[in-house]
């Protein structure tokens, strides 16, 4: 039984507005490695009686895809190395990418279990958009909005129970 979560995926998905909202308002420690500004954040959940570290690995300024190539591998190694459990976030207003793609393949290979987190998904009309994503072959995707908190609750049950 483990207690770290990791986020990762493709930039501007939504990974740090999550991770803000999972854990609310306390204080975010960000760790500065040798050469790199922002690597990764750490902070503490609690929910249903657990506690909880949630890192967020995606805190790099990335200027373009094939850098983003790159640092993929780096987050999600992070991810697979320090994790139990990772939470895999996808935007469904932007649709699936051959970089969710890759990611999903890393994923899949791991052997960790793997949440997908449907982000942006404001509105109900929204979550119909979601049901591409089975095409990751990471099983049902969680709708939720990372903005407004909804779908947040049933994630982080599934958190819980991953654990
Ligand atoms: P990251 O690069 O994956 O860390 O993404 P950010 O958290 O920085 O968010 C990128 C953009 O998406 C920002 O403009 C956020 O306000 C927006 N965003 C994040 N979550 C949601 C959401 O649930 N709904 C909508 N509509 N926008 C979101
Ligand atoms: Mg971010």
């Amino acid at each position: 039984m483990g207690n770290v979560v990791a986020i990762v995926g493709r930039p501007n998905v939504g990974k740090s507005t999550l991770f803000n909202r999972l854990i609310g308002s306390r204080q975010a420690i960000v760790n500065d490695e040798a050469g790199t500004t922002r690597d990764r954040q750490y902070g503490k959940v609690e929910w249903a009686g657990r506690e909880f570290s949630v890192i967020d690995t995606g805190g790099w300024v990335v200027q373009s895809d094939d850098v983003f190539e790159e640092e993929i591998n780096k987050q999600v190694k992070i991810a697979v190395e320090e994790a139990d459990v990772i939470l895999f976030v996808v935007d469904v207003m932007n649709g699936a990418t051959s970089l969710d793609d890759e990611v999903a393949h890393i994923l899949r290979c791991s052997g960790k279990p793997v949440i997908l987190a449907a982000n942006k998904a404001d509105t109900y009309d929204r979550h119909a958009a979601a049901a591409e994503f089975y095409s990751l072959g990471l099983g049902d995707p969680y709708c939720l909005s990372a903005v407004n908190g909804s779908g947040t609750g049933e994630v982080l049950d599934r958190v819980v129970e991953l654990l």
